[in-house]
């Protein structure tokens, strides 16, 4: 079979998407339709209907209808759905899974499965706070009055996310927001809706009332119609900075909250004594799965000159092996970009960084070709010697491009690791744990993680600081977010 058929055939299981509001369908869009493309194979795949202001109007309606009910709702029903929620999502995992890889690329074998797990791990995480969100006695106002805290819900939460991870995504927001007692309006990205619709049946299936989560499918123009609502209480976005700075100012107009999860230029720092045997292997992987669309990714490599050589020739030999290829195959290490528009946005940044001259290329700089050509496909890219400065290492590609930066000493290290705006995640790699507790200390971001650790963990904060966001997903400070303390005094 062709591409062209594995992935049609596989297409069969997209489930139909329509903006959800209130419990209703709304399969005819009131601004129009999109064509969806397989980033593999460039071919249509189905029709999406796009919604707009009215839809937002509908659905902020239909979740401020349903929130009396669900802020009543007793804390076990709540962790009871969610839950159940988490379990389905393991069900239906390989239809999740593939879901994912046709709509944005994500392969099977490096993204989308373990997408799925993680989704369940943050949902069940979260169900577990739904019966556990608590107020406070406060003692020492004994003598005025008897003095207490009530956790309480904003009201209804705005959630916009990107395309790139969209079912960790609503797993990081919904969750919580909904353990919290608040009720929802979600914009996915367009180009990620069906796993979206599909989240929202399973909500359903796991006894979620109708109306407490709402879906708008739309574009750009639906995401400012959310961010600019008054019946909005609080936004929760996942994207990039500059669409950040346009939902802040719509949000300030109503004074409404907002959390940032925005992108990041994440620094891997290799000492000279690491351990090479597992940070060359962890460094090639890590910063580029996910076919390099990740906001929490290593992508610029910083080396120390006693083993830079080395750890060129290590990690260029190790993503050589590294098939870039049909998602849907689980052997398949790279996948597509997630569209043309990615697809002329990352090959123009590998042209100007190979015209510039902003690193030595050691590895692809192209475009696969045979039937991979008309696909969203770019060459797996290492540049080495890259200038810290240049615009390469400085701004996100969010594709499989890796810059490997040289370092003589540790203070150098340190600048050059925080000499960028973003602040989201850093690593190091070394033998030396006084070295890595400074480092921990001295590097500018949320998340700093040590000797071939992941970048998040459910139980603990997720999030940035500078240009990466602020507010914080993830354990008991991810809760928390969707929640406003309310003070009672009692004479
Ligand atoms: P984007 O900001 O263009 O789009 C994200 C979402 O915002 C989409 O749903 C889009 O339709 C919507 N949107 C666009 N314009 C809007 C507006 N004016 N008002 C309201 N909503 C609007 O993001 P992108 O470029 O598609 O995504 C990539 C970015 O997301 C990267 O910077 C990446 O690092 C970041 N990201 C961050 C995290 C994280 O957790 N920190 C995770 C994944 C991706």
């Amino acid at each position: 079979m062709t591409l062209i058929d594995r992935h049609k055939k596989a297409a069969e299981i997209l489930p139909v998407v329509s903006s959800v509001i209130g419990g209703e369908r709304y399969t005819v869009g009131s601004v129009g339709t999109f064509d969806h493309i397989n980033p593999a194979t460039a071919q249509a795949q189905a029709s999406i209907p796009l919604s707009g202001t009215d839809s937002v109007d509908a659905a902020v309606a239909a979740a401020r209808a349903a929130a009396p009910g669900w802020r009543n709702t007793p804390g076990p029903r709540r962790r009871e759905i969610l839950e159940k929620l988490a379990a389905l999502l393991i069900e239906n995992g390989s239809e999740l899974a593939t879901i994912s890889t046709l709509e944005n690329g994500a392969t099977m074998g490096f993204g989308a499965n373990r997408f799925v797990t993680m989704a369940s791990d943050w949902t069940r995480y979260y169900a577990g706070w739904a019966d556990k969100l608590d107020g406070l006695v406060v003692d020492t106002a004994r003598d005025e009055a008897f003095v207490y805290t009530i956790p309480e819900p904003f009201g209804v939460v705005g959630i916009i996310i990107t395309w790139n991870a969209p079912l960790l995504s609503l797993a990081m927001k919904i969750p919580p927001a909904l353990a919290a007692g608040n009720t929802i309006v979600l914009k996915p990205a367009e180009f990620t809706p069906f796993t979206s619709i599909r989240f929202l049946e399973l909500a359903k299936e796991a006894g979620l009332p109708d109306g407490v989560l709402n879906l708008v499918i739309g574009g750009p123009e639906t995401g400012a119609a959310i961010s600019a609502h008054p019946g909005i209480n609080k936004i929760s976005f996942t994207g990039g900075p500059a669409t950040a700075t346009k939902i802040m100012q719509s949000a300030a107009n109503n004074l409404v909250p907002v959390l940032f999860e925005l992108g990041g230029k994440g620094a891997n720092l290799v000492f000279d004594d690491a351990n090479l045997a597992e940070a060359i292997p962890y460094s090639a992987t890590f910063s580029l799965v996910n076919t390099g669309q990740g906001c929490a990714l290593p992508t610029r490599l910083l080396v120390q000159r006693g083993v830079y050589d080395e750890v060129v020739e290590g990690v260029t030999a190790v993503v050589s092996q590294y098939i870039t290829g049909d998602p849907l195959e689980l052997t398949t290490f790279a996948g597509p970009l997630v569209n043309d528009a990615a697809l002329q946005r990352v090959s123009g940044i590998i042209e100007k960084a190979k015209s510039e001259k902003a690193g030595r290329l050691v590895l692809g700089g192209g475009r696969p070709g045979g039937e991979l050509a008309d696909g969203f496909f770019v060459d797996t890219t290492i540049f080495a010697d890259v200038d810290p400065q240049s615009s390469l290492a400085q701004n996100e590609v969010f594709g499989p491009v890796l810059s490997i930066i040289p370092f003589d000493t540790e203070e150098q290290a340190v600048e050059i690791a925080n000499s960028t705006a973003y602040g989201l995640t850093n690593y190091v790699q070394t033998a030396d744990m006084r070295r890595a507790r400074r480092l921990a200390r001295d590097l500018h971001s949320g998340t700093v993680g040590i000797n071939g650790t992941g970048n998040m963990h459910v139980g603990a904060p997720f999030g940035g600081v500078g240009i990466s966001g602020f507010g914080r997903e993830g354990g008991r400070e991810g809760v928390m977010e969707f929640v406003s303390t309310k003070t009672v005094l009692i004479g």
